[in-house]
C-alpha cells in the first residue's frame, strides 16, 4: 500500500457507511465506498440492457465502466456520477441493492474492479468500506476492522435510512431481503463475506456510532 490504509468490512447494515465517512472526516482521509462501484455496474448493466446473469457481458462493463467519484453529496459526502449523470440516489435502491450482490458474485467481475479500487489508496490515508478490503483488495494493511449486528438491528437501520432518503419500505420484507443478500454474499466461491484472520470484529449492536468509532480509532493508533 502506498498510504496507509484501514479496512471496514462487514455485511450491510452494520453501520460502515456511516463509520467509514466518521473516519475519512476525522482523519482527514480519503473514503472507498466499495459498495457503490457495485452498485453503479448493476446500474449501468440496467441502462444498457445487459443481463445481470452474463458474466462475460459484466465483465466488459466493468473494465470500461465510466463513473466519477466526486466530493460533496448527502450520501458518504460522495457524488456518484455514471456516464455523467449523477446517480448517487439511484444506486441506493432496493433494485440497485440487488442487482449489485449479483454482479459481484462473478469472479472475473471483481477481477475487473480491483484496480480501480486500489487507485483510491492516496495520502494522507484511505478508509476502505466493503466485503473483502482487508481480504482481498488490501489484505496488506495491518489495520482491519470487521463490522457486524444482528440482522434484525440492521434491517431497522436500514429502514430507517431508507425512509429519510424518501424510499418507500416495508420492515419485513428488507429483513428478508437482507438475509438473503447476506446470504449470497456469504457463500459465494470468490472473495465471500468473512472477517480476515487479523482483522478485529466488532458488534454493533446496541452501541453508539461514537463509541464504536472510538474503539476504531484505538485500534487504529495500535496497528498503524
Ligand atoms: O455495501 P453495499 O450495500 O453498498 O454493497 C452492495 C453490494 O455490493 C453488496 O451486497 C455486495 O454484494 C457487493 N459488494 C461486494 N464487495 C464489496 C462491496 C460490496 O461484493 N467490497
Amino acid at each position: 500500500e502506498r498510504a496507509p490504509v484501514v479496512t471496514i468490512d462487514g455485511p450491510s447494515g452494520a453501520g460502515k457507511g456511516t463509520i467509514s465517512q466518521l473516519l475519512a472526516e476525522k482523519l482527514g482521509w480519503k473514503l472507498l465506498d466499495s459498495g457503490a462501484i457495485y452498485r453503479v455496474l448493476a446500474l449501468a448493466a440496467i441502462h444498457h440492457n445487459v443481463e445481470l446473469d452474463n458474466e462475460e457481458a459484466i465483465t466488459v462493463l466493468a473494465a470500461h465502466l465510466d463513473v466519477q467519484f466526486l466530493p460533496g453529496n448527502e450520501n458518504k459526502g460522495i457524488k456518484v456520477v455514471l456516464e455523467g449523470e449523477d446517480v448517487s440516489t439511484t444506486i441506493r435502491s432496493q433494485e440497485c441493492s440487488d442487482a449489485a450482490s449479483k454482479v459481484a458474485a462473478f469472479p472475473r467481475v471483481r477481477e475487473a474492479l480491483l484496480r480501480r479500487q486500489r487507485a483510491f489508496n492516496e495520502a494522507p490515508g484511505l478508509i476502505a468500506d466493503g466485503r473483502d478490503m482487508g481480504t482481498v483488495v488490501f489484505p496488506n494493511t495491518p489495520a482491519k476492522i470487521f463490522l457486524t449486528a444482528s440482522a434484525a438491528e440492521r434491517a431497522q437501520r436500514r429502514y430507517n435510512q431508507l425512509q429519510d432518503k424518501g424510499f418507500d419500505v416495508n420492515i419485513d420484507r428488507l429483513l428478508f431481503e437482507i438475509e438473503e443478500r447476506d446470504e449470497r454474499d456469504m457463500n459465494r466461491a470468490v472473495a465471500p463475506l468473512v472477517p480476515a484472520d487479523d482483522a478485529l470484529v466488532i458488534d454493533t449492536s446496541g452501541i453508539d456510532i461514537e463509541d464504536v468509532v472510538d474503539l476504531v480509532l484505538a485500534h487504529i493508533q495500535m496497528k498503524l
